[in-house]
């Protein structure tokens, strides 16, 4: 099974680098533990690399990451998407890879709370 992975691949420095960076190792180990087919997982990995550039360009911050925020990702940003690189521009891929994110973002994102 060769890894022929290239660094240009689907914008992975976004993952890398991105303001997602921190969390994208939790994410992948997510996708993993989850047997999906590694098409899938790489094109979960573009969307949430997708996600990651429009989050930058846009200057936001993890905390305002929501499912109001996806939905205008979605809405507003896919149709006029100018991103540069081969990113992921599937609706549904991208709809579902980030429905996953959000479903584990929040563990990560939220403040540590103590016992009362
Ligand atoms: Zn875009």
């Amino acid at each position: 099974m060769g890894n022929t992975r290239s660094s240009e691949h689907s914008g992975i420095d976004w993952l890398a680098k991105g303001p997602l960076a921190p969390h994208i190792d939790a994410y992948m180990l997510y996708l993993g533990n989850r047997d999906y087919e590694a098409t899938t997982f790489s094109n979960y990995l573009g969307s949430v690399s997708h996600f990651a550039q429009w989050i930058h360009s846009r200057r936001l911050r993890l905390q305002s990451i929501d499912e109001a925020l996806v939905a205008k990702f979605l809405d507003k940003h896919l149709p006029r998407c100018r991103c540069s690189g081969p990113v992921q521009r599937d609706r549904r891929t991208l709809s579902a890879a980030l429905g996953h994110r959000l479903a584990r973002w929040h563990d990560y994102a939220a403040p540590h709370q103590g016992p009362p």
